[in-house]
């Protein structure tokens, strides 16, 4: 996931909970309270969400997503029982909403980009060595049927196994 797309994540987890705060304190009693105590609880959820996507962890993005979904009902609920003004509460929604969609499609793009990673893992190449081993191989070498998956090293050309630091063995002509 790309640097700048966390940036302004949190960019917007910041004025959502600005706006949350903002919205809140215009609340009467009890309502008030009930909204303080959804705040914390968001909070927590917000912080752990932005150190699952500091490190790259889809269920974050995941996590994320359904934190402004709610977001977004709550500020409905809070519109519908505040005496403020709709209009100042309209930029924090909006940025709300901005924020689901970046995290839902933060989500689609991690799924795509982790299937890319295994299909390039197991595209075979033309040569192929062991992680353990010091000679590179044709793929149907006796030598190169023993290399375990997790440990075959793929190359298209004898110059990248031998950049590798791979010997060619008898197999390959
Ligand atoms: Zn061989």
């Amino acid at each position: 996931m790309g640097g700048f797309t966390k940036f302004v994540m949190y960019i917007i987890l910041l004025i959502t909970f600005l706006g949350l705060i903002n919205m809140i304190f215009n609340l009467h009693r009890f309502a008030f309270y009930g909204e303080f105590l959804i705040l914390l609880v968001l909070l927590l959820v917000a912080m752990i969400s932005a150190l699952g996507i500091n490190n790259d962890s889809r269920w974050a993005w995941i996590l994320l997503t359904l934190f402004f979904g709610f977001v977004f009902l709550d500020m409905l609920l809070i519109k519908a029982i505040s005496t403020e003004k709709v209009y100042l509460f309209l930029p924090f929604i909006i940025v709300t909403i901005v924020g689901f969609f970046i995290s839902l499609f933060s989500i689609k793009k991690e799924k795509v980009e982790a299937v890319e990673e295994v299909e390039k893992e197991f595209s075979p190449g033309k040569y192929i060595a062991s992680k353990s081993g010091t000679k590179y191989h044709a793929p149907k070498c006796d030598w190169a049927k023993k290399i375990k998956k997790a440990n075959a090293v793929w190359f298209d050309s004898k110059e990248e196994a031998k950049k590798a630091g791979y010997k060619k063995d008898d197999c390959v002509k």
